[in-house]
C-alpha cells in the first residue's frame, strides 16, 4: 500500500513497531515522564511561550476543534469563523449547537481571505476568531499573518485549527498571538488516529479555568488539572501517546519543526514539477497551496472519484477523494507522513499508465 491521503497517513517502521507492543499500564511515573516529554516537544513545535500547556484528548480532532470551542466561548462571546470548506462548516456547525453568537466570513473557492474581507470587521466588538489555517478538504493555506494582525489590533481571541498545518507550514504560536492551537495524530505526525490536542496560551489556560462548559469528557480543567502530573482524566489512548512520542523525539533529533516543514516541502515542490514536466491532465484548484497537500481537478472531463478507485483498486496506491459536491471533480494528493520522492515517482508513473492504457 502506499497512502498519498491526508491521513491516516504512511507511519515509520520505528513508530509502526510500538503499535505493536502489549499496552502498559498508565497510571504510572513512567507514562508521566512520557507525557511531560510529549508536552514540551509539542511546545516546541509550535514555538508556543514557555507558559503554555499541553491538553492531549482521546478523540479525532474534531473532539479538540469541539473542547475549543466550548472551553474558550460562551454566548456573551462574538466570534468570526471562516468557512472555506468542510472543515471551516464544522466550526460553523458547533458555535450553532452551543448557541454563540457568529459572523461567518467566506472566501471566494480556492482563495483565502483577504484584508478586504477582515476591515469590514475591524472595531465591531468581535471576542474570538476561528480559522482553520490550512483549509485541507480544498488545500486552501489561509495568510495567518494577515488574520494575527487583524485579531492583534482588535483585541480578538485566536483560535486555529492546525490539524493539516502543523510541520507542514511555518507557524509561531507565540510570535502570531494564536491563543489556542489544534493538533491530530492522525496528519503530519504520522501516527495512528484517535489522539488529538491543544496547544493552550496562559491567557487561554485563564480562560479554561473561568469557563464552566457543561460537559464533562471535553472538560478542559480537568486535562489540565491532570496534565500537572503529566496525567488525563481518563484512560487515553496510551500505544497511540507513545507512538506519538516516539515520532516527536525523531523529529527533534533530525532537526527540529523547520526541518520538518522543508522536507515536507520539499515533497511537495518534487510531486508539482513532476506533475508539470510530465503534462499529467490536472490542474491546481488553490491560489494558496500548503505544503501538505496538493488539490487537483482532471481536465480531461474524467471524473476525480473515478481516479481514486482506479488507483486504489488496480495500482495499491490511495489518494484522497473529496465527498459531497466536489466528489467528482476534485481529488487531493498528500504529501505528509513517511513519504520519499520515489513514492511520488510511483504515483506519477501510475497516473502516465492510465493516460497510456486509457483506463478511464
Ligand atoms: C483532518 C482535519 C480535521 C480533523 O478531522 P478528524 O476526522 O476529526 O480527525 C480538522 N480540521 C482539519 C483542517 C483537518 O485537516
Amino acid at each position: 500500500m502506499l497512502n498519498f491521503t491526508v491521513g491516516p497517513v504512511m507511519t515509520s517502521d520505528s513508530v509502526r513497531e510500538i503499535g505493536a507492543e502489549q499496552v502498559p499500564y498508565f497510571r504510572t511515573p513512567e507514562f508521566s515522564k512520557i507525557m511531560f516529554e510529549n508536552e514540551e516537544l509539542i511546545k516546541k513545535f509550535a514555538k508556543a511561550e514557555q507558559n503554555a500547556r499541553v491538553c492531549f484528548l482521546t478523540g479525532s480532532g474534531t473532539s479538540s476543534m469541539e473542547a475549543a470551542v466550548i472551553n474558550i466561548f460562551t454566548n456573551q462571546d462574538k466570534v468570526l469563523v471562516v468557512d472555506g470548506g468542510s472543515f471551516g462548516h464544522r466550526f460553523v456547525e458547533m458555535l450553532e449547537i452551543y448557541d454563540i453568537p457568529y459572523t461567518v466570513i467566506k472566501p471566494e473557492f480556492g482563495h483565502g481571505v483577504t484584508q478586504e474581507q477582515l476591515s469590514q470587521y475591524d472595531g465591531c466588538g468581535y471576542t474570538g476568531f476561528l480559522i482553520n489555517l490550512d483549509e485541507a478538504s480544498i488545500g486552501v493555506l489561509y495568510d495567518i499573518k494577515l488574520i494575527s494582525d487583524f485579531c492583534k489590533k482588535n483585541d480578538i481571541f485566536l483560535v486555529v485549527d492546525s490539524i493539516s498545518s502543523f510541520l507542514c507550514d511555518p507557524f509561531s504560536m507565540a510570535e502570531l498571538d494564536v491563543q489556542v492551537m489544534i493538533v491530530g495524530s492522525q496528519k503530519a505526525l504520522a501516527c495512528p488516529p484517535g489522539v488529538s490536542l491543544l496547544v493552550l496560551s496562559e491567557k487561554a489556560v485563564k480562560k479554561v479555568y473561568d469557563n464552566n462548559p457543561k460537559t464533562m469528557y471535553l472538560d478542559l480543567k480537568l486535562a489540565l488539572k491532570n496534565g500537572e502530573r503529566g496525567q488525563t482524566p481518563f484512560t487515553p489512548a496510551v500505544g497511540i501517546l507513545l507512538q506519538i512520542n516516539q515520532r516527536a523525539k525523531e523529529i527533534d533529533a533530525a532537526g527540529g519543526v523547520d526541518m520538518e516543514i522543508a522536507r515536507i516541502r520539499s515533497l511537495a515542490g518534487y510531486f508539482r514539477k513532476q506533475m508539470k514536466e510530465n503534462n499529467l491532465p490536472f490542474h491546481i484548484i488553490s491560489e494558496s497551496l500548503s505544503n501538505a497537500v496538493t488539490p487537483l481537478t482532471p481536465t480531461n472531463g474524467k471524473s476525480a472519484y473515478d481516479y481514486f478507485t482506479l488507483l486504489k483498486d488496480q495500482y495499491g496506491i490511495w489518494i484522497c477523494p473529496n465527498g459531497g459536491e466536489l466528489r467528482d471533480k476534485v481529488f487531493r494528493v498528500g504529501h505528509i507522513g513517511a513519504l520519499e520522492e520515489s513514492d511520488f515517482d510511483c504515483l506519477v508513473d501510475a497516473f502516465i499508465d492510465v493516460e497510456k492504457k486509457q483506463l478511464l
